[in-house]
């Protein structure tokens, strides 16, 4: 598949419907313009890749939808040279966002299908996430911590106290908490002990796996 001025009329489109339905940060909204997300997915999906939808990528999980894509990214507030933690790797489509964003983007994905498919992806395409790990966000990366903001990209049935613990004071933690639905739940670190809590609305996330170990 190519990238053609066909498909970058269409990112221009879908960039307005995220804008319409309330995301402003024109930075966000420029890496919607640019992104290809055509090339994220299966071939068989070309024709629906500018609809602001989610769409199966195999191993039952799912490209997250352009909006909320936006509206996360919007939240955790991404200045360049930031080091961002992504837990949920999946198509790379929101690790590649944040890399527009001139994010030194860490990411974790759990599924070695996926994780496999999307390394051989970004290698093809020349991007350079700082890491790309398979293993379990839940443990967030230790190592690396801490950092300025830390997306989680699946439902989580609770707030992961490590990834709370891995975030810089001023740093940012945006994850989807439900079952069923979930909330967007914002964290804000206000200091070493002190956490800032918002809760926002509601989306619809592929379910955040427990360790099978
Ligand atoms: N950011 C992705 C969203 C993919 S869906 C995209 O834009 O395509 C969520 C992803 O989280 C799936 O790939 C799933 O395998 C992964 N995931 C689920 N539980 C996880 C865990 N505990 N650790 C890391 N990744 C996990």
């Amino acid at each position: 598949m190519r990238d053609t001025h066909k498909h970058k009329g269409m990112r221009n489109q879908l960039a307005e419907v995220v804008a319409s339905k309330g995301i402003k940060d024109q930075k966000v909204l420029e890496a919607i313009k640019t992104v290809p997300r055509h090339l994220f997915l299966d071939s068989g999906f070309e024709d629906h890749a500018y609809q602001d939808k989610a769409f199966p990528i195999g191993a039952d999980q799912t490209i997250s939808q352009p909006y909320t894509v936006a509206y996360q990214t919007e939240l955790l507030q991404v200045r360049p040279g930031n080091k961002i933690l992504e837990i949920g790797t999946g198509s790379g489509y929101q690790t590649a966002v944040l890399l527009k964003l001139n994010a030194k983007v860490y990411t974790i994905e759990r599924q070695q299908e996926l994780f496999k498919k999307t390394k051989l992806f970004f290698e093809k395409m020349g991007y350079r996430p700082k890491k790309l790990v398979f293993g379990d966000g839940y443990k967030g990366l230790p190592e690396d911590a801490p950092f300025d903001g830390i997306i989680v990209t699946a439902g989580a049935p609770k707030v992961p106290k490590t990834l709370l613990s891995q975030l810089k004071v001023g740093g940012r933690l945006v994850i989807p908490v439900g079952v069923e639905e979930q909330t967007m739940v914002l964290f804000e670190r206000k200091s070493e002990k002190k956490f800032e809590k918002k809760e926002l609305g509601a989306f619809r996330f592929v379910p955040l796996l427990e360790d099978k170990n």
